[in-house]
């Protein structure tokens, strides 16, 4: 959904509740999360810790228009539950002790906040690669934060690739030995769920949308696959909703980024990588990076970016999901257009897509064998 105007409050609960009925969620398993938020606290507080990361998945979410991000972070978003942000070191007012009392003190509240983590964790050199304010004049590493704070939050949002999966401070040879926040947990024991929101940065109605279902239904509202992300986001293959799609079942690519047609040759990773770019666009729905002749990198990918390295190189494809919902394209005289098979309905396009799918996979195989020999 993209939204093209402010919203009130009013809108935005309507708006949220929607969403959460649309997400469909569950993510089970959790009974120590659904007690407590059976007690329906009257204030959630939030933790937003940045680790490794260039804050631009901070810069990113802030900038969310509408719903603008104090109606989340600060606003009453669901009656009898109000979200507090206690601490982000870049637009907190506070600083040095005063920064680390309010840390502190939402940290007691043991299981009665969520912390949010943005950036990967150094673990080399015990984590001295990254430190976020001090105690009795010794730095915190990230690494003690995010395991202090990790094992008592309610839930855990690792916001953006490098908190899911390490991104780029992670990439070889990653001299800070830079981990995902899931493999901080894992190596300490830390059972706190987590919620994965890939991206570099990620999209803000990404985390918007996860932090209304949560308040408004729960942790377990949310459907997660099993990488932890969202399927209502990260469900489908940005291949699967690209409007250039047509093209790439034809074998009809690109060759100069300038070209109209598919831009697997040019290197675009949207055969392997899942989030809705090309139907939710991003800046308040003006574009995506193929709309703007620009090949999909993979930014949501956990394993960004060194498996879909380098950029500019076609990535392997091991199988062909049909297309979502275009239609399959026919070679015209002169020109390409949506095929007959369009008007056959929707199953006789699905499968239709699929054959196409084939016909383009096989072509691929043939013309990275050619360019093998
Ligand atoms: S390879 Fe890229 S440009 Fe081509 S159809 Fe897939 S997502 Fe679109
Ligand atoms: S289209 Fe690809 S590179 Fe662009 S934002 Fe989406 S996942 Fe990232």
């Amino acid at each position: 959904m993209v939204l093209q105007r402010e919203l009130s409050r009013r809108d935005f609960l309507k708006l949220s509740a929607g969403s959460a009925a649309g997400l469909g969620l569950l993510l089970s398993g959790f009974p120590r999360f659904e007690e407590l938020l059976a007690a329906a606290v009257d204030e959630v507080p939030v933790i937003w810790l940045q680790a490794g990361t260039c804050t631009g998945c901070s810069v990113a979410v802030l900038n969310s228009l509408s719903p603008r991000i104090q109606n989340i972070l600060v606003d009453e978003v669901v009656p009898g539950k109000h979200v507090s942000l206690r601490y982000h070191a870049t637009i907190m007012a506070g600083a040095g002790d005063v920064a680390m009392k309010a840390l502190e003190e939402t940290a007691a509240k043991k299981g009665g906040y969520v912390l949010i983590v943005e950036g990967a964790i150094p673990t080399k050199d015990n984590g001295v690669y990254c430190q976020i304010g001090e105690k009795d004049g010794n730095g915190i590493t990230a690494l003690q934060h995010a395991t202090n704070l990790g094992q008592n939050a309610l839930a855990v949002i690792a916001l953006g690739t490098c908190a899911v999966g390490g991104g780029i401070p992670a990439a070889a040879p990653n001299p800070t030995g830079s981990v995902s926040v899931g493999t901080v947990f894992a190596d300490a024991g830390i059972k706190t769920p987590v919620i994965n929101l890939p991206g570099c940065p990620p999209h803000p109605d990404w985390f918007v949308g996860t932090v209304a279902s949560v308040l408004i239904g729960g942790l377990s509202s949310v459907q997660v696959d099993e990488q932890g992300r969202p399927v209502a986001f990260y469900g489908k293959l940005i291949h699967d909703n690209c409007p250039r799609r047509g093209y790439f079942d034809l074998g009809k690519f690109a060759k100069t980024l300038s070209e109209p047609y598919c831009l697997y040759e040019l290197g675009c990773k949207g055969p392997v990588t899942h989030a809705d770019c090309p139907i939710r666009l991003w800046n308040s729905g003006t574009n995506w990076c193929v709309g703007a002749n620009a090949p999909c990198i993979g930014c949501c990918e956990p394993t960004f970016p060194d498996a879909v390295s380098p950029f500019r190189q076609p990535v392997a494809i091991y199988g062909v999901t049909p297309p979502s919902w275009l239609p399959p394209m026919e070679e015209e005289k002169g020109g390409f257009s949506a095929g007959a098979a369009a008007g056959l309905g929707a199953i006789g396009g699905v499968v239709a897509g699929a054959a196409a799918g084939a016909v383009a996979a096989s072509r691929l195989a043939k013309r990275q064998a050619d360019k093998e020999d």
